[in-house]
């Protein structure tokens, strides 16, 4: 294959361990794996995960579900996202947990569950200030109460999400989210409901505060090596919190698929975007926007080759980017470019490629092509 990521299942086990030891004991970690568990295989980083001691997994949808229970896994899984009534019988024969924020699921799962001799385990998301998903506090209690007195199901968890928490070291509003969710708890209590599960700590919040941890925390991005953002970073230097050695587990690469020398004066690519100054040696990469190398690192990146940086010359293409190899004479034809990840003394990580690109490393990494495949790193533990 042309273009491929590796993945260094070692780095993740010691991202899930580092993620544990700031637990309180008896708290699940389960972490989240939607979005091809943020690019890097679901499958793959499902098993590494669970073998480094997850205990439950997030999954975005059922299909992610469905593909995990078809490779076996058994463990909890939590699906973070709506199912649709119709999907509601197989989510509940593949044994999911299900986010509950409407009367319509309630209802129809509870029949389901009736009729099929099982327990539905709803987890219910009361909105504390994100107003994305989830009931405003005063509904989902009345909603709660449905619960409680509906055949089939259980409440097994109450759950929020932060809306700002990583986007700044001035935490007002998320401590604001953290005491209307613990309010929100306590409403619960009053009305003598006790879901077993209380969860509302991302990767930020589980690095940041171990009072939101709880009884369960859904880390994503740091489970894979990555801060969530720069401000988190601070945070928790600010905050003289431990100090993790997070590890990026991703290495994304492809082979060089011609080397070519190009006079000066010559455009290069679509657009005539460049224009070389002097002799060029271009090698031309099998690897686009389509791959998910983002188009906007046109003329502005730079690929590892022979440890060396090599500049995005003219436009990213579809399936085609050209970079200059000038002062690598070592490069080859079938040699390895790496797009993202270390190659010598030099890293390009998901971060830098993010600022190229005005946007985050989480949707760097999650837009990689499902079609590139996914492999365990030599030398890694699976
Ligand atoms: C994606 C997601 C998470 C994980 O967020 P990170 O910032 O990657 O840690 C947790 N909870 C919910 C509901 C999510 O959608």
């Amino acid at each position: 294959m042309l273009t491929r990521c590796l993945i260094d299942t070692d780095a993740l086990t010691e991202n899930i361990q580092a993620l544990r030891s700031t637990l309180s004991p008896g708290a699940l970690m389960a972490p989240t794996v939607k979005g091809n568990a943020y690019g890097h295989g679901l499958e793959l980083t499902a098993r590494a995960f669970l073998e480094a001691g997850a205990d439950w997994l997030c999954v975005d949808a059922l299909a992610e579900a469905r593909t995990l229970r078809s490779a076996g896994v058994e463990a909890p899984l939590y699906v973070l996202g709506y199912v649709g009534l119709d999907e509601l019988e197989e989510a509940l024969t593949l044994g999911c947990r299900l986010v509950l924020y409407n009367r319509e699921t309630l209802e129809r799962a509870s029949a389901l569950a009736q009729r099929m001799g099982v327990t539905a385990r709803l987890h219910l998301k009361v909105e504390t200030g994100n107003n994305r998903q989830g009931l405003a506090p005063d509904a989902a209690l009345a909603l709660a109460r449905q619960v409680a007195s509906a055949p089939g199901v259980e409440l097994e968890g109450v759950a929020s999400h932060f809306a700002n928490i990583e986007d700044t070291t001035d935490h007002t509003y998320a401590r604001y989210q953290s005491a209307a969710f613990a309010d929100f708890c306590r409403a619960l209590e009053v009305e003598g409901l006790r879901p077993r599960l209380r969860h509302m700590a991302n990767s930020a919040a589980t690095l940041l505060w171990p009072d939101t941890h709880m009884e369960m925390v859904r880390p994503g991005i740091a489970a894979y090596g990555m801060w969530p953002s720069r401000e988190t970073l601070v945070a928790a230097l600010l905050a003289e919190r431990p100090r993790f050695e997070l590890r990026p587990a991703l290495t994304w690469s492809c082979r060089v698929a011609q080397i070519k020398e190009v006079p000066a004066g010559e455009y290069i690519g679509y657009g005539c975007s460049y224009r070389t100054t002097h002799p060029t040696r271009l090698a031309i990469l099998p690897v686009g926007y389509y791959d998910g190398y983002p188009r906007s690192l046109s003329n502005l990146g730079y690929v590892l080759i022979n440890g060396r940086r090599a500049q995005v010359r003219g436009r990213v293409c579809m399936n085609i980017t050209m970079v200059d190899v000038t002062d690598i004479p070592a490069a080859r034809l079938e040699g390895d470019a790496i797009l993202l990840g270390a190659c010598g003394e030099e890293r390009i990580t998901a971060e830098q490629v993010a600022d190229w690109a005005g946007t985050i490393n989480y949707e760097v990494t999650t837009r990689i092509g499902a079609h590139v495949p996914r492999q365990a790193a030599p030398g890694s533990a699976k």
